[in-house]
Order: structure tokens, then sequence, then C-alpha cells
């Protein structure tokens, strides 16, 4: 039974927070510590957070506000997160586990950044006006007025929680909808705090409502198929966005997925090899390796593959993997113990499917509390046919698997031929062929010599199996809302 003392993390539904009988705990993948209660959102309490959301547009002022004065609003919340800068590091560290320096630097950065950036975007950008002339000669102007879309309802993963959370409630209140929001159920908190930093910023009650719980037959499910959603945005598996997709059919709801990826990396012979294997061991190991775009597929050339692995191990294995607080940490644990045995699982398949362990391919052993956490060993493969389950399914641990290629028709061929489709890096010092094999990747993003470099105006989202629709800049700004023509004769 967890202590009562954990605190109790509530919904926040127009305007103030509240409590749900049902709980579940929010445990630390460090080392199993009781982090949270974590309040589970029933039908009821969805139903009033999506009927709070409606009242705010339409009886509320706020789908009324101009551009401006909601980026004064979200700039106050940008504001607010910044002000309690150490509390949203420590929220987000407490339920991921993940190095505190990269909490600061990345997740807490991020979240500011999309507030800010969206604010200032949806105040400076316009819309199209054409002129033409009616058949009589008379004179035409055909504009675009922008309106929001309704209550949006947004569903957010675990991997960079408050990152990807705010990706999506910024735009969304920017084009001044209301939104019901549910973060992962395995992050919970820097949600929990976004909502108290909206309550101190003056949201108006009712723009903006968290709920918390799972997916299926839960706070997700219940969002998804509520007749007065308007849309769903979604991060998360690709499983799970068409689950999402089935269940929004019925509304025919406007959908924006952001799913999962089998992304490769290609090292060409001509690389700078020194900054290759540094930009691979970053792909394929920042935040133990979940994150969307992490490269779980690396081919070399051949003339450098021997080599580059050998480099690349030795990389894997200086890692240091530790608690969040330990210094010169690199890397932490995975989310869970759960999501561990799924990692496990695909390092003892890999074995099976004739896999050569180049590093790593085990669990740390450290002797003393952190045993009880969700740590894995940095990862490398070779040997595994294209075919092999470890070189198609996305496994969402610190691994990949390295492989030789002979030429750029033969690597497009191989990393084109997947399911998925979202990111993609090239490593050469060829500038023609950097272009030349980028623009042949079937991805929404490809890096050159580099990887997760994001100007946040660029649009952002996958093909295949990767997602549906982009968001990012102005093609968020086109998704959150709802764009009417309007032609004047005059
Ligand atoms: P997940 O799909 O298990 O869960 C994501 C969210 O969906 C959670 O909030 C969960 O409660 C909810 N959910 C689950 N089933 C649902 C249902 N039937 N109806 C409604 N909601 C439901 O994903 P995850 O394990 O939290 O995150 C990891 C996955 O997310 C990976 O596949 C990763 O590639 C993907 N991801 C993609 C991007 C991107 O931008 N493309 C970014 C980050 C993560």
């Amino acid at each position: 039974m967890a202590p009562a003392s954990a605190p109790l993390l509530r919904h926040y539904v127009d305007g103030a927070f509240v409590a749900t009988e049902r709980r579940f705990d929010n445990v630390s993948p460090v080392d199993g510590h009781l982090v949270a209660h974590v309040c589970e959102a029933d039908r009821a309490t969805v139903d009033r957070a999506v009927a709070a959301a409606r009242r705010a547009l339409r009886e509320g002022p706020w789908g009324e506000t101009s551009p401006a004065e909601r980026a004064a609003v979200l700039h106050r919340i940008a504001d607010g997160i910044q002000a309690r800068f150490d509390d949203f590091v420590a929220a987000e560290v407490a339920d991921t586990g993940r190095p505190v320096e990269q909490a600061r630097t990345l997740d807490i950065a991020r979240g500011i950044a999309n507030f800010r950036m969206f604010a200032d975007l949806a105040k400076t950008t316009g819309s199209e006006l054409f002129e033409m002339r009616a058949a009589d000669g008379a004179e035409v102007m055909s504009y675009v007025v922008r309106k929001p879309l309704g209550v949006v309802g947004i569903i957010s993963p675990w991997n960079l929680p408050l990152l990807l959370f705010t990706w999506k409630v910024a735009p969304a209140l920017a084009m001044g909808n209301s939104v019901v929001a549910k973060p992962s159920e395995e992050t919970p908190s820097s949600a929990t705090l976004l909502a108290e930093v909206m309550d101190a910023a003056g949201v108006p009650p009712g723009v903006f409502n968290l709920v918390h719980g799972h997916g299926p037959d839960s706070a997700g499910e219940f969002l998804t198929r509520h007749p007065d959603i308007s849309a769903i945005t979604f991060t998360g598996e690709s499983r799970t966005g068409s689950a999402i997709m089935k269940a929004a059919a019925d509304g025919v709801k406007e959908i924006s997925f952001e799913l999962g990826g089998k992304n490769a990396a290609v090292v060409f012979a001509d690389a700078d090899f020194d900054a290759a294997v540094d930009g691979v061991a970053r792909s394929s190991f920042t935040n133990a390796g979940q994150v969307c775009l992490c490269s779980e597929r690396v081919y070399v050339e051949r003339p450098l593959f021997e080599r580059f692995v050998a480099a690349l191990a030795a990389k894997a294995a200086a890692l240091k993997i530790d608690a969040p607080d330990a210094p010169d940490v690199q890397m932490g644990p995975l989310i869970s113990r759960e999501h561990r045995d799924k990692v496990l699982s695909y390092f003892r398949l890999a074995v099976e499917e004739g896999a050569t362990v180049v590093a790593g391919g085990g669990v740390p052993r450290f002797g003393d509390a952190r045993d009880a956490g969700a740590f894995v060993q940095p990862t490398i493969w070779t040997g595994l046919p294209d075919t092999a389950r470890c070189v198609r399914e996305e496994i969402f641990g610190p691994v990949c698997h390295v492989a030789p290629f002979d030429g750029e028709d033969d690597v497009i061929r191989r990393v084109n031929d997947s399911a998925y489709g979202l990111a993609g890096c090239v490593w050469t010092t060829n500038l023609s062929r950097a272009h030349r094999v980028s623009r042949r990747f079937q991805t929404g993003l490809v890096w050159v010599n580099t990887w997760f470099l994001r100007d946040l105006r660029t649009p952002f989202g996958g093909v295949k199996l990767s997602g549906l629709g982009r968001e990012g800049g102005r093609h968020s700004l086109d998704f959150y809302s709802e764009l009417t023509n309007i032609c004047v004769k005059l």
C-alpha cells in the first residue's frame, strides 16, 4: 500500500482542481519509490471537462479574443513556467528518472519555448487575400479568416512529457480553442504543474482542462469518443493511433497524429568519422532511446563498417548510466519496469534472430536501490538480416542495429523498406550526395550531419505508420483553426 504522504494529483476542470475516487500510483523508474497518487478520470469527469470547454468558447470571452490578447496570455504562461522552473524540472525528473540536466536544457526549456513561439506566430501570421474580377468586371476580394476549431482533445505520451504536451496545448490555445488534455499515465506531474500555472496566469475557467488516466476504457477513450470534441491531436504509438482513428471516425473529428518510428541513420565512407560516431551515439541513446526520432537502424558504408562499429561500441560502453542527479550522468532508466520488459524481450529476440551483440544487451547491476529501477544497457547489434523483427519493429530503447551497405541505391532501398517513415539522418561531407539522398528518404524529416536540431517553425510529422498531418509553425496554426473563405463582390 502506498504511503499516505505522497501527493495526490488531481484533474483541473472548469478552473478548479477536482479529485475522483479511483486512483493509481505513479512510481519512479529510478528505484521504484512512490512519486504520487493520481486520480483516474471517470466518464462523468471527462464529460464535465468537455462541457466546461464548450461553455468557455460559447459563453466566455475566450472565443472572441484577438490573437494579440491570446498571445499575451501564452507569454504569461511561459513566464509562469519560467518562474517555477526548478519545480518543473523536479516533476519531470521524478516521473521519468532522466538526468536533471536534460530536463533543464531540453524538456522544460522547450515547454517555455513552445508557448512563446506560438504566441508570437499567432500574433504575426496573417491570412490570404486574393483579388479577382467577376464576369461583369466588378472587383472581387476573396480572403480567408481563421476561427477556432472548438474543443480540442489532446493526448500525449511519456517520453518527453512537458515538451510534447505543450507542443499541442500552446498552438491550440493560440488559435482560440479550448482544450481537454490528457498526459500519459506514466508522467502526470509536469502537466499538473502546468494547470497550476494556467490558473495563476488567469486563463479563464474551462479554456484549459486537464484529465488524468489511462487510454482504453478510461480518460483517453472517453475523450476520443466524445461527441462534443471537434478534433483530436495525439502523439504516441502507431497502434494507439489506429485505435483512436477508429474511435474518432464516428464523429468525423479532425485528427493529427505523431506516431512511432524505426528511423535510419546512414553513414557514408566520406563522412566526418568522429562527428558521425558522436552523432549516431546521440541519436541512438539519448533519453535511453526513448525519443520517437532516435535511430534504431544504422547503415554504414562497407569500407568504414568495422571501424565504425568498434568506435560506436566504445561510446556505448563509456556512457554513464545512473540516477538523475549523479555527477556526469548521461543516461537514466527506461520509463518503467513494464517498458523494460518489452525492451529486454527484444534483446532476447535479437539473439534468437542471430544478432552479434557488440555492446550491452542486458541490465546494469548497481548493488543498491537502483536495481529496483528500470535501467538497461545501451546496446548495439550487428549481423541481423533486414527481415529480422528487431530491424523492423520499433523498440523504443537505447539500442541500434548496425549493418553495412554498398552505394546509394542499396541503402535508400533498405532505408525505405519500412512500415514507418518519421525521420532519418545522413552523414556525409559530399554536398550533392547530402541533398540527393535526403530527398529520397520516405520520411517527414531528414537531418544531414546532425540530429534533433529543430526550428519550431518547420513542419513536423511522419509518413506511413509514423503519422498523419504536420504540426509546427504555421502548420500547427492550420490544424488548430478552421479556415473560412469570404468572397466579396465590390
Ligand atoms: P501510447 O500510444 O502507449 O500512449 C500515448 C497516450 O495515449 C497516453 O496518454 C495513453 O494513455 C493514451 N492512450 C493509449 N491508448 C489509448 C486509447 N485507446 N485511446 C485514447 N488514448 C489512448 O504511447 P507511449 O508509450 O506513451 O509513447 C511512446 C510512443 O510514442 C512511441 O511509439 C513513440 O515513437 C511515439 N512518439 C511519437 C512522437 C512523434 O512525434 N512522432 C513523439 C513522441 C513519441
